[in-house]
């Protein structure tokens, strides 16, 4: 290999090969991926950490050993370990989704400037972070901006307006999704603090409903059940620039997708937001109702539901899933 030519031909051979090697319609994507998944799935399966979400009775019943992994990738292929089909309430992960579907209607800065984009550092039904931030609600994705994002979501009838909502959320899961009924039973007959939230934020002029209507339909937001299918097939379309990949319609806009994912990257597991993306680098959300659902943009979606949880209401061996598979496949997204 003297000649100079015949260097940048070997060089830029190596350089093709890899790029068809890479994550893309390869022959070897398949099994790198299943790998990943099933390493992931048995490293994690014995962790004993945890404890189910109480607060909402029904939660506390879930069987807590239940585990499953799903990865969707943009082009729409499929892979599941574990309890794939078990229906779960998606709780605050159903925050990211209707944060994108009010972006349907309201510019991305309204949502800036009226609800607010950082991070609160603090746990999810914060008042405190209400009160320090100037009296608003901060973040789309804690509860007070989430009661405040699903305000912003109209409707002639309480009825029409939620059902836009499991309209959109059935479309991004590509089947009809269902509210567990015995789950918002169990959440509407507990959910005083959200009740305050949504009245305190109605008394700084930051709702746009009626803040009992708005807080009854967010609960019906979180008690939508979901399989760990369900949540991977949902963050596809978040991970293929706002194209479901299966129907090719596009369900967030070219300019929301960002958006909702720098959310997700400062917000999404909230007060532990900053060393999930130190230590594994991709937006994620996650709920206490044992899922979390991690985006690697451009590639695939990683939904994990296992529903013990940490002290900051994320599933433990949901987030050591990720962060192995996300290891394993060289993905973050602060990384080249
Ligand atoms: N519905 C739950 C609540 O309002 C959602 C919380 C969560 O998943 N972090 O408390």
């Amino acid at each position: 290999m003297k000649h100079p030519l015949i260097k940048i031909l070997f060089i830029s051979g190596i350089v093709i090969s890899q790029a068809f090697f890479s994550f893309g319609q390869n022959p070897q994507e398949k099994d790198i991926i299943q790998k990943a998944q099933e390493e992931a799935y048995n490293k994690t399966r014995t962790v004993t950490e945890g404890k189910n979400a109480d607060y909402i009775p029904y939660l506390a019943k879930v069987p807590s050993d239940l585990f499953g992994i799903v990865i969707v990738t943009s082009s729409g292929k499929i892979y599941k370990i574990g309890n794939t089909d078990f229906e779960f309430g998606i709780e605050s992960i159903s925050k990211a989704f209707v944060l994108a579907l009010a972006m349907q209607t309201v510019n991305p800065d309204t949502i800036r400037i009226n609800i607010g984009v950082n991070a609160t550092g603090m746990p999810f039904n914060s008042v405190i972070a209400i009160e320090l931030e100037g009296k608003s609600p901060v973040s789309p994705i804690v509860n007070a901006g989430a009661m405040a994002t699903n305000s912003l979501i109209k409707g002639s009838t309480k009825e029409e307006q939620f059902g836009k909502i499991l309209k959109y959320f059935s479309k991004l899961a590509n089947r009809p999704l269902r509210v567990i009924n015995e789950l918002y039973q169990s959440e509407a007959a507990t959910n005083m603090h959200n009740r305050a939230i949504a009245m305190l934020l109605a008394s700084y002029g930051h709702m746009w409903a009626d803040p009992i209507d708005a807080c009854d339909s967010y609960t019906k937001q979180c008690s939508v059940g979901i399989t760990a299918e369900d949540l991977a097939m949902m963050g596809s379309s978040l991970a293929n620039g706002g194209i479901h990949p299966i129907t090719k319609e596009r369900l967030l806009s070219e300019e929301s997708v960002p958006k909702v994912l720098a959310v997700m990257g400062m917000e999404g597991l909230y007060e532990k937001t900053g060393e999930w993306m130190y230590t594994v680098g991709l937006p994620a959300k996650s709920g206490v109702g044992g899922g979390i659902l991690a985006i690697v943009p451009g590639k695939m979606a990683i939904a994990v539901f296992s529903p013990p949880l940490d002290g900051a209401g994320n599933s433990v061996k949901a987030q050591k899933a990720i962060a192995f598979i996300a290891q394993k496949l060289g993905f973050n997204i602060y990384k080249p």
